[in-house]
């Protein structure tokens, strides 16, 4: 672990900007723990407003040379960061375990996601969309070009530290445009690995710039302020996403946000049951329930609601938690002390307010840092459901909740102010199809927890945010459309 850190990012713990490594303008530095162990993994440069405005204007001055490179010559620099990550991507994923806290097997795969969606973008660039009209009005023509919208800042969260930053650079990137990207306090090393994969690929100077920092305010003001950031891509909390929103009205800049979830699961009297709690566990317990499309609330229908509850506790408390370097662990420490805090609460909260506590919520291991929590389940009846189950639940905390039919399941799963992902297990695809359409979600599994696939567009509805990510729509949030008439 110690190897793959100091090969990753201890060797060079900078600022990048500019294509260069900096300690940058505060002389400041901020240390990265390991929340497994408490430990201190790394010391970064802490950048301030002057390293922001440094990275603004150095992507600024790259932005016509890289708005300008062929298709064919951008994919060549993503194709050799991709080689170069792919060469490392078993430290990269050791990097990713170390900072978050996740299984190393839910690393791995993390790795094998930020590289394959790197190198999906990279193809999408010899490919970006445009159109030609012929004879629009006499004698007139026209063509629709789709552009580079301007300098993109990324601002990414510690839960997924390589997977998130593809989504956002790739399509950045493949789109034309140059990136400030400013990752998550608790994970900048996974970043400045991939920024060192674009380094030695050759990527321009400024057309990607990464900047750590302990004090995400003070970058992220001058980042929205600065008039040349045509755009922000976030993925982060709602209360944030809603400062970044009001900030960027004053240059009326492109908001791109994914602000969590509160993801609803619909499980009818036909349901498969062993397949549900299979998907379910999955879907709630990966990367110990931080993931903003994790299984949060399931609403079952009360005539099979005592099997599939006594199948699921069965299945949760068959989970292994325990060191995220043991390939025998399901579930490792939480990121922080604030998220087990944050979790506890919300389960007292439910337990304190008609839910009954099924299995786990203990603290089982603490560090200075952070905290093992065992597996919990929270049940209770629709007609009595807890107030904090409207909230998301971002930690090992299911909620179970017995409902009379389909249509109280539908009521309920729609009763939060979230809509990213939402879950049917039925008995038939159009039953299940049924309810997927009356989800008012931006993503439905039908039968399966959800996977992460390049080609498919991401993103929520109503306060899980704006935007998509991924796919096409993911390139094209990042381009401007521009019309021309062309008369003859
Ligand atoms: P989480 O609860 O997942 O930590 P946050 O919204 O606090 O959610 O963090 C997501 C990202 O937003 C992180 O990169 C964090 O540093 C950043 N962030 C937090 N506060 C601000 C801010 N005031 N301006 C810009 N970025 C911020």
């Amino acid at each position: 672990s110690h190897t793959a850190v100091e090969f990753l990012a201890g060797t060079e713990p900078g600022l990048f900007v500019d294509g260069a490594w900096t300690p940058g303008a505060t002389g400041e530095t901020f240390e990265v723990f390991d929340p497994a162990s408490g430990r201190v993994l790394a010391t970064v440069a802490d950048a301030g407003a002057d390293d922001a405005a440094a990275a603004v204007t150095a992507a600024a001055a790259a932005l016509p040379g890289w708005a300008a490179t062929p298709g064919w010559e951008r994919y060549e620099v993503l194709r050799g960061a991709v080689e170069a990550m792919r060469k490392n991507q078993d430290d990269l994923a050791v990097l990713i375990c170390a900072e978050t806290g996740k299984p190393l097997a839910e690393a791995r795969a993390e790795a094998r996601n930020t590289v394959r969606f790197f190198e999906w973008f990279g193809h999408e660039t010899m490919r970006l969309p445009g159109q030609a009209w012929s004879d629009v009005a006499a004698g007139r023509d026209a063509v629709v070009l789709q552009e580079p919208v301007g300098v993109v800042a990324a601002i990414t969260p510690w839960n997924f530290p390589g997977f998130m930053v593809a989504c956002k650079v790739g399509a950045a990137l493949a789109a034309g445009c140059p990136v400030v990207l400013k990752p998550a306090e608790q994970t900048p090393l996974t970043a400045l690995a991939i920024a060192k994969a674009f380094q030695t690929a050759g990527l321009p100077p400024g057309v990607l710039n990464v900047l750590p920092t302990s004090h995400p305010a003070r970058v992220g003001e001058v980042l929205l302020a600065h008039p040349d950031v045509a755009c922000v891509s976030f993925t982060g909390s709602r209360r944030v996403g809603e400062l970044l929103m009001r900030e960027a009205a004053a240059t009326v800049k492109r908001v791109l946000l994914e602000l969590g979830g509160n993801a609803p699961v619909v499980v009818l009297d036909d349901a498969d049951l062993d397949l549900a709690v299979a998907q379910l566990v999955r879907a709630r317990y990966l990367n110990a329930g931080q993931a903003c499309v994790a299984a949060n609330r399931v609403y079952v229908v009360e005539s099979v609601a005592a099997d599939f509850v006594a199948a699921l506790t069965e299945a949760v408390r068959g989970l292994r938690v325990g060191d995220p370097l043991e390939s025998t662990s399901d579930l490792g420490p939480m990121i922080d002390l604030a998220a087990v805090e944050r979790i506890e609460a919300q389960l007292a909260a439910a337990v304190g307010d008609g839910g009954s506590l099924v299995t786990g919520g203990d603290r089982l291991r603490s560090n200075d840092v952070s905290a093992y929590v065992s597996p919990a389940i929270v049940s209770a009846d629709g007609d009595r459901q807890p107030g904090v189950f409207a909230e998301e639940l971002f930690g090992p905390l299911l909620a179970v909740v017995r409902c009379r039919d389909a249509d109280e399941a539908v009521q309920l799963a729609n009763a939060t102010d979230y809509g990213l992902a939402g879950y049917v297990f039925a008995g038939s695809a159009a039953r299940g199809m049924e309810i997927a359409r009356r989800l008012r979600v931006g993503s439905v599994g039908v039968n399966c927890a959800l996977v992460s696939e390049p080609q498919l567009p991401f993103g929520g509805v109503r306060a899980s945010g704006l935007g998509r990510e991924r796919g096409r729509a993911g390139v094209e949030e990042f381009l401007e459309t521009k019309t021309v008439q062309l008369g003859r």
